[in-house]
C-alpha cells in the first residue's frame, strides 16, 4: 500500500516542525502581508495553510491543504476577498489532530460575545481530557485538534463574566501554546507560562504592529523586531496601539523555552528566546570541535539546519569548511511506497553530494540532529558513493531518547536510534561511520544566553518541566467533521 512520505522537511530528520502564526493590526496591506509572512514561516508547517482577517465588525476565514503559495495561489481571487486592514495566519504541521481540512488553522468559531478566529502553535496536554469534560456536557466539536477546545472554555457562561476573560481561560491550559485570538475589532497574543514556544511582536516602516512565530516573518514585510512576548503574557493590538497584561504573574514559573528551537525548527536568521538562532547555532559547532575533535580534510553541513553549526565547526578546529552537499529547493509533497529504497532515493532528490568536494577526502559532517538515523544512513551511502574516503559524523545535539509532550512531533521511543542502540558503537556500526560524535547537553545548553535551567531539554533528558503522566498526549479519534461558517477548501 502506498503510503504519504513527506520529503519536504528541511533537513529530512524524522522530527517534524509545528506550526507557524502571524498576526498583523491596521493596515492596507494586512492580508498581503501576512501571505508573506507566511512564507518565511513555512519551514515551521507545511501541511496546511490559513488567513483570518476583519473589517472591524466581521472575521472571513479561509483554509486550505499544503503550502502557502497553493493555499492562496494566483488566480482564484482568495487573497482580494480576505482584503481587510487586520489579519492573522497559520501554516499548519499536525501534531494533535489528523491532517484534513477541516483541522487547517486559523480556527473560525462564533459564541455569545461574537466571532474569534484562533491560530496555536503547540500542544495542549490537557485537551483530552477537557474535551470529555465538555462533551460531556453536551459541546460539539467539529474538529479533532487541540486548539478548538481553547474557543469552547471562551463560551463558558462562568469564564465569559470573569474580569479578564482571555486570561481566565488560558490559565485552563497546560502545555505549550503561542496562540493569536483574532476578535473583530483586535488581536491578542498569548504565550503560555514557559514560553516553550517563541512568539515575538515587531514593528513596520510605517508604524504598524506585529506578532509572529520568528522574526524571519518580519524581514520579509519591512518590519523589525522589538522584543518577545513575555511567558504569561497576553499583548493586545488594536486601535490604541499595543498594550499588555499578564495572566500569570512574571517571575513566578521558571520558563522552559524549547532549546530544539534553536537546534533546529528555527530559520538560521530568526531572533528566538531574545538571541539570534545562527549565533547559537556557530557556538554548539565551535562546542562539538571542542568535545569530538578529529583529524580530517573538510567539514561539510547537512543544509540548511545543520550549516550555522559546521561554520562553528570548522571556525573552531581550523578544518576547512565546504559544501558538500547541495539542497533542491524544488521538491515538494511526494507520495512514495515506504520501502527503504524509496526513502534512499528520496534523500538524494533532496539532497545531491558535490563529488569534487568530498572525493579521496577525509569528510566531517556535520547535521543538527539524529532521530531515526535512517535518512542519516543514506546521506552517508551517499558520500560513500562519491568516493569519500573517511567520513566523522558529529551531531550538535545529544541523543534524542523521549518523546516531546509539547509540541513537536517525534517517532515513537522504539523507533528512535538512541534507544534502538545500546552505545556510541553500536550508532557508529549502524550509521556505517568512521567516528560519532554528539555535544553534550552541558554543551548545547552552555552555548545558549539563558540560564541552562530556563530551557526544555526533555527529548534528551527525560525531565518533563510540565508533568505529562496523567494526560493522554494526542487524540486519536477520526470524528465526522462538518463546515459550519468558515469557508475551506475541500479539494
Ligand atoms: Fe523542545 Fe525537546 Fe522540550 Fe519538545 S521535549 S519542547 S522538542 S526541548
Amino acid at each position: 500500500m502506498a503510503c504519504d512520505f513527506d520529503i519536504s522537511g528541511v533537513s529530512m530528520a524524522d522530527k517534524k516542525e509545528e506550526c507557524g502564526i502571524f498576526g498583523i493590526y491596521g493596515d492596507p496591506d494586512a492580508v498581503q502581508k501576512t501571505y508573506f509572512s507566511l512564507h518565511s514561516l513555512q519551514h515551521r508547517g507545511q501541511e496546511s495553510a490559513g488567513i483570518a482577517s476583519s473589517n472591524g465588525e466581521l472575521i472571513h476565514c479561509f483554509t486550505g491543504m499544503g503550502q502557502v503559495s497553493r493555499v492562496f495561489r494566483a488566480g482564484r481571487g482568495v487573497l482580494e476577498r480576505l482584503n481587510n486592514p487586520t489579519a492573522i495566519g497559520h501554516v499548519r504541521y499536525s501534531t494533535t489532530g489528523s491532517s484534513n481540512p477541516t483541522n487547517a488553522q486559523p480556527f473560525l468559531g462564533e459564541f455569545s460575545q461574537g466571532q474569534v478566529a484562533v491560530a496555536h502553535n503547540g500542544n495542549l496536554i490537557n485537551a483530552p481530557l477537557l474535551r470529555d469534560e465538555y462533551e460531556a456536557y453536551g459541546h460539539i466539536f467539529k474538529t479533532s485538534n487541540d486548539t478548538e477546545i481553547i474557543v469552547h472554555l471562551m463560551a463558558k457562561p462562568t469564564h465569559v463574566m470573569k474580569p479578564d476573560p482571555l486570561g481566565h481561560v488560558l490559565n485552563h491550559l497546560q502545555g505549550a501554546y503561542s496562540v493569536l485570538f483574532l476578535f473583530p475589532d483586535r488581536i491578542e497574543a498569548a504565550r503560555d507560562p514557559y514560553g516553550i514556544r517563541p512568539l515575538c511582536l515587531g514593528r513596520t516602516s510605517n508604524g504598524v504592529y506585529c506578532v509572529a512565530s520568528e522574526s524571519c516573518a518580519f524581514d520579509s514585510i519591512d518590519a523589525e523586531y522589538i522584543r518577545d512576548v513575555e511567558p504569561g503574557e497576553i499583548v493586545t493590538l488594536d486601535k490604541n496601539g499595543v498594550s499588555s497584561r499578564f495572566f500569570v504573574a512574571p517571575g513566578t514559573v521558571t520558563p522552559a523555552h524549547c532549546i530544539f528551537e534553536h537546534v533546529y525548527f528555527s530559520k538560521q536568521s530568526s531572533v528566538i528566546f531574545g538571541e539570534p538562532v545562527h549565533d547559537v547555532r556557530v557556538r554548539s559547532g565551535r562546542q562539538l570541535a571542542i568535545e569530538h575533535p578529529v583529524d580530517a580534510d573538510i567539514v561539510i553541513p547537512v543544509p540548511d539546519s545543520g550549516t550555522s553549526a559546521a561554520i562553528g565547526y570548522a571556525n573552531q578546529s581550523g578544518v576547512p569548511f565546504d559544501m558538500g552537499f547541495v539542497r533542491s529547493h524544488y521538491v515538494g509533497r511526494t507520495f512514495l511506497s515506504p520501502s527503504q529504497d524509496m526513502r534512499d532515493m528520496a534523500v538524494k532528490l533532496k539532497l545531491t553530494v558535490v563529488k569534487s568536494v568530498v572525493e579521496g577526502k577525509r569528510v566531517i559532517v556535520v547535521d543538527d540532529s539524529v532521530v531515526r538515523g535512517t535518512t542519516t544512513k543514506g546521506k552517508i551511502n551517499s558520500l560513500r558513493e562519491a568516493g569519500a574516503k573517511e567520513i566523522h559524523m558529529r551531531v550538535a545535539c545529544p541523543p534524542i531518547k523521549h518523546p516531546c509532550f509539547y509540541g513537536v512531533d517525534f517517532p515513537t521511543h522504539e523507533e528512535l536510534l538512541a534507544n534502538q542502540k545500546e552505545n556510541m558503537e553500536e550508532i557508529r556500526k549502524f550509521l556505517r561511520v568512521d567516528s560519532i560524535g554528539y555535544i553534550s547537553l552541558e554543551g548545547l545548553l552552555s552555548c545558549a544566553s539563558l540560564p541552562k535551567d530556563h530551557y526544555c531539554h526533555a527529548c534528551w533528558s527525560g525531565q518533563y518541566k510540565i508533568p505529562v503522566s496523567k494526560v493522554v498526549n494526542k487524540f486519536s479519534m477520526e470524528r465526522h467533521q462538518m463546515q459550519l461558517f468558515d469557508e475551506r477548501e475541500m479539494e
